[in-house]
């Protein structure tokens, strides 16, 4: 497959023909930014690891031009800021045996820009090369504006294809925000206990994000950490790390449904929760 952009790619970390890869893939992840996939779909890369049936294939639609900067990497143009952050985000594939790692190289306007069909026909042709069984992509209560412009445009492109080419499943998953104020009967609960080592290491190798002093590595496994401990307050932990997510497939197959009115819908549930739970003990 011939990407748009001229800078993007796609890596395939055991040499097999692009094509192969892309459609061996069972779980097609799609986010903004290098980093963004390890934080949130370790449930799902970890499913796939050193699987023969189940393929994971990473895509990160921006370029990595804006990524703030410190330390060893103040200095870098935007130009080598892209190149390194390409090379963390590959070296990560590597480390988590993706079946293929696409970099479509957009800038961030232009996965903003509502008007922009590029991107979404774009995807729309991915998916359809790599009929993944789920999508995994961003969650439309995040507070970064390209992520949830990630989602809407993801949500666009499987709209655009023909029922047999969707997925069966799409999530949207946690990074700027978790997802932990869902009602538990709305959360999709992915276990991230196993290869602990290998959750440390996918996150650590994206270093020029880390290296200023955000620790999201650490954050990341301490969220999933809290995750577990606090998602079921009676029960002793099934897991001690998870990630939540929320299932939209509902909302990607129906048309006339609008994303903003369908995360609405849980954020009332929400209300509805906290409000019955105190009038129940409320005097
Ligand atoms: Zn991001």
């Amino acid at each position: 497959m011939k990407l748009n952009k001229q800078h993007a790619q796609i890596f395939v970390p055991d040499n097999s023909p692009v094509e192969t890869a892309l459609a061996r893939t069972t779980a097609l992840c799609i986010t903004a930014h290098q980093d963004d996939i390890e934080i949130m779909a370790f449930g799902p890369i970890v499913e796939c690891f050193a699987k023969d049936d189940k393929w994971f294939t990473g895509v990160v639609v921006t370029d990595g031009a804006g990524s703030p900067r410190s330390g060893v990497y103040e200095k870098f143009t935007d130009e080598e800021m892209k190149t390194v952050r390409a090379q963390e985000q590959k070296t990560a594939a590597g480390i988590g045996q993706y079946s293929a790692q696409v970099l479509m190289a957009y800038k961030s306007s232009e996965v903003k820009d509502p008007h922009n069909e590029e991107l979404v026909k774009e995807l729309a042709e991915l998916i359809k090369q790599c009929k993944p069984t789920a999508i995994y992509t961003h969650n439309l209560a995040d507070k970064h504006d390209t992520h949830v412009a990630v989602a809407l445009r993801v949500i666009s492109a499987v709209r655009s294809l023909p029922i047999e080419d969707r997925p069966q499943k799409v999530y949207s998953l946690e990074v700027w925000r978790g997802l932990d104020w869902l009602c538990d009967e709305d959360k999709s609960v992915f276990d991230t206990s196993a290869h602990t080592n290998l959750a440390a290491a996918l996150l650590g190798v994206h270093d020029s994000q880390i290296a200023g002093g955000k620790r999201y590595d650490l954050a990341t496994l301490g969220r999933r950490n809290a995750n577990a401990t606090f998602f079921a307050s009676h029960d002793v932990d099934a897991s001690d790390s998870v990630t939540y997510g929320l299932d939209i497939t509902d909302l990607v197959n129906d048309e006339t449904l609008s994303p903003a009115k369908f995360i609405i819908g849980f954020i009332d549930r929400f209300k509805d929760e906290i409000t019955t739970r105190i009038e129940r003990v409320a005097p």
